[in-house]
């Protein structure tokens, strides 16, 4: 199937084709999404062949007006709403009591559902054009790195899917936070754009998720993710410096052709390909670069990535996971 490229001003053509049951991608304010009716057991079917993600990994519902979710929760907790009420829309998924009407295929077999209120505007004319609840997980082939351009939908989807709507690159770059609140404290089951030092002032919420340990919460944690084919080494704690250093002459000793990811103020390490992450000062940066970067490793047609570590703090923490996960070596200094 030739997939159709569509301007943010043909958003009814897409909308239609939601409406058809087909899976159109689409840019958030994260990364872009792969979309399709929520309500639609074949449409969603759909979405899993074409990322060829595992059934058990559950989607995100997503809306644009609260009304729509009466539909698909029970109910939610007026700490819940407050969240609602900070952050949406925004990038915080939250994980309520689901209704029979949504389907298992949605939420994995489980009695939850995750649901946001995306920002990007793009993605709300579109919700609103199309009127329904629209499961889309990240617009990639599963395991490798999100999808911050159209252009990078294209690399893993063209043919696969009805269209995309081309509405540039995304701006925050890292996915949205999953925040169980069928517990309480709530607790973080990935972590993403709303950081925790966002939300603990808010409701009492917990870290559900162990940053150094196999054992996931979230049920598509489990799986190996954002990964270039490329080789990627990062290296991790107090002596980072040195460290790079000793892994690029190492890498370049055997032949290979090596890219640095790293901030800015690094990129006077010896003589390597650098994949610029932006200066230190601004971590948020890195976040909106992180997946190109990866990305690139293929594009450009290195042997080895190999990335600076950062603090884990803040959006810090949600970056460091990303680059844990994809990573085939973690160098803890
Ligand atoms: P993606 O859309 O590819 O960014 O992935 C969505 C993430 O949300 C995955 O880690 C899922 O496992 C997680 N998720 C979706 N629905 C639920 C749910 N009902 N309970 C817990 N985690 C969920
Ligand atoms: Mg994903």
């Amino acid at each position: 199937m030739p997939t159709q490229v569509l301007k943010p001003s043909q958003i009814g053509i897409a909308a239609a084709l939601l409406r058809q049951g087909e899976c159109v991608a689409f840019p958030t304010e994260t990364v872009y999404g792969l979309g399709a009716n929520a309500l639609d057991e074949e449409a969603i079917v759909k979405i899993f062949i074409a990322k060829g993600r595992p059934e058990d990994n559950p989607l995100i519902i997503h809306c644009h007006n609260r009304s729509q979710l009466t539909d698909l929760v029970t109910g939610w907790s007026p700490q819940a709403e407050i969240l609602m009420d900070t952050f949406w829309p925004g990038p915080l998924t939250l994980v309520l009591p689901k209704k029979p009407a949504v389907p298992d295929i949605v939420t994995g077999g489980l009695a939850t559902v995750a649901l946001r209120f995306p920002s990007h505007p793009v993605a709300i004319n579109l919700l609103q054009a199309a009127d329904l609840p629209i499961a889309a997980p990240s617009a990639n082939i599963s395991g490798r790195p999100s999808p911050t351009s159209a252009q990078h939908v294209l690399e893993d989807m063209s043919g696969k899917i009805a269209a995309i709507v081309d509405g540039g690159p995304t701006g925050g770059g890292v996915e949205s936070t999953v925040l169980d609140c069928t517990v309480f404290p709530f607790r973080i089951l990935r972590p993403g754009g709303i950081t925790y030092e966002e939300l603990s002032p808010l409701v009492p919420v917990e870290m559900g998720y162990e940053p150094h340990s196999d054992t996931p919460r979230a049920p598509g944690m489990k799986y190996r993710h954002y990964s270039p084919n490329t080789r990627v080494v990062l290296i991790t704690g107090s002596k980072v410096e040195g460290e790079i250093e000793r892994q690029v002459k190492a890498c370049q000793a055997q032949g290979e052709k090596v890219a640095l990811m790293a901030f800015t103020e690094s990129a006077t390490y010896p003589d390597a390909y650098i994949l610029d992450m932006g200066s230190k000062t601004d971590v948020n940066v890195a976040a909106s670069r992180i997946y190109h970067l990866l990305r690139q490793g293929d594009t450009l047609g290195f042997d080895v990535i190999i990335i600076e570590g950062l603090p884990e703090v803040g959006i810090g923490r949600t970056i460091m996971d990303r680059l844990r996960k994809a990573s085939d070596t973690i160098v803890h200094t």
